[in-house]
């Protein structure tokens, strides 16, 4: 797709990419197994080569930057001092370098922006009245803290033997199988918590206290992603937990808590694909999740598992979408007189 200079825009700024997004192809009947060959580990396709990164941060942090696994056996300051500054390091890096590649140094200019209206200032809404600051004392000073607890809980419990259950008997090639299933897994584990936590926190319940702090971002970018209520933060990350349940090793809950830590930053960041020099495009699902931010009534999940489509949320972004989209919220109106 050609890229987009702001004669493409409408009057309030805003950018449709042309083509609709689409559902990834494990979703599309009958599967055809070139574009899932293509989509599994084409470059920069969606699924392995993207993950692939997340896998080897993940196996660097636990390499290089997580303790001993046996010193971790009791609750002490030092080591939880050191995964929470570790934390901090990874997310500023993170998120706050995909704020100046696209927003201070304007790397990639206008291309691929969904909208270039301005982050909002001097609105009550965030804290010190400043969306940017805003978000990122609640992805540092709230995030960050509940990420480190989630991990600290699991190395104390790991080192206690009150996880990883399934070491699966003396077998090192099955237990090594199971691993590798789970860390292939987890990207999945990932969209079908995603989307079933989202649909809780859009209760009457949890949306106007908890939630709405998320959807104040109207406008987003990279720190907006992790820029929630701690409730949200505690149902969000909660993730990791099913590979409580399931995983053989350490590795394969961190990487399921590293996933739902970064992936925030890249769906968020504004833009529709990151540019990286002229011709590596990265697509994080993040006209998918902008869509739902525009219009909060649909897209609740990711392109990966098919749960918008099932439950008929899915918005692919052509206006044909907008109309059907009126047409559902108009009918539940309806029928709830
Ligand atoms: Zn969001
Ligand atoms: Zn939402």
């Amino acid at each position: 797709m050609a890229d987009l200079s702001s004669s493409n825009r409408n009057s309030r700024e805003d950018w449709r990419p042309e083509a609709p997004i689409a559902l990834a192809p494990i979703n599309v009947w009958p599967l055809h197994i070139s574009n899932i060959t293509k989509w599994f580990f084409g470059f920069p396709g969606f699924l392995w080569p993207y993950n692939a990164f997340w896998l080897a941060v993940t196996i660097s942090t636990w390499s290089y930057l997580t303790p001993e696994l046996t010193t971790m056996a009791n609750l002490e300051l030092w080591w939880i001092g050191i995964i929470l500054a570790r934390n901090a390091a990874l997310i500023l890096i993170l998120f706050g370098g995909l704020h100046l590649y696209l927003y201070v140094f304007k790397r990639q200019g206008e291309a691929h922006q969904f909208t270039t209206r301005p982050f909002a200032t001097n609105n009550r809404k965030f804290l010190f009245k400043d969306q940017v600051a805003d978000n990122m004392a609640r992805t540092l000073f709230s995030a960050v803290p509940i990420i480190t607890g989630y991990e600290v809980l699991t190395y104390w419990a790991f080192a206690n033997g009150f996880l990883g259950f399934f070491d699966l008997g003396s077998s090192q090639l099955i237990f090594w199988a199971w691993f590798l299933i789970l860390l292939i897994l987890a990207p999945v584990i990932h969209a079908v918590h995603f989307y079933l936590g989202h649909r809780l926190l859009h209760t009457k319940l949890l949306y106007k206290k908890v939630h709405a702090l998320h959807h104040h971002n109207v406008e987003i970018g990279p720190w907006s992603g992790l820029a929630m209520h701690p409730v949200e933060h505690i149902i969000y990350l909660s993730t990791l937990a099913v590979q409580w349940v399931l995983a053989a090793h350490p590795v394969n809950v961190l990487f399921q808590l590293q996933l739902a830590a970064f992936y925030p930053a890249l769906a968020h960041c504004g833009f529709e694909k990151l540019k990286i020099g002229e011709k590596l495009k990265i697509d994080g699902g993040n006209h998918f999740h902008y869509l739902h931010h525009k219009y909060f009534e649909c897209n609740y999940g990711g392109s990966l598992a098919p749960l918008d489509k099932w439950f008929g949320t899915f918005h692919d972004g052509t206006k044909e979408a907008d109309q059907a989209m009126k047409n559902r919220i108009k009918k539940q109106r309806e029928a709830l007189r």
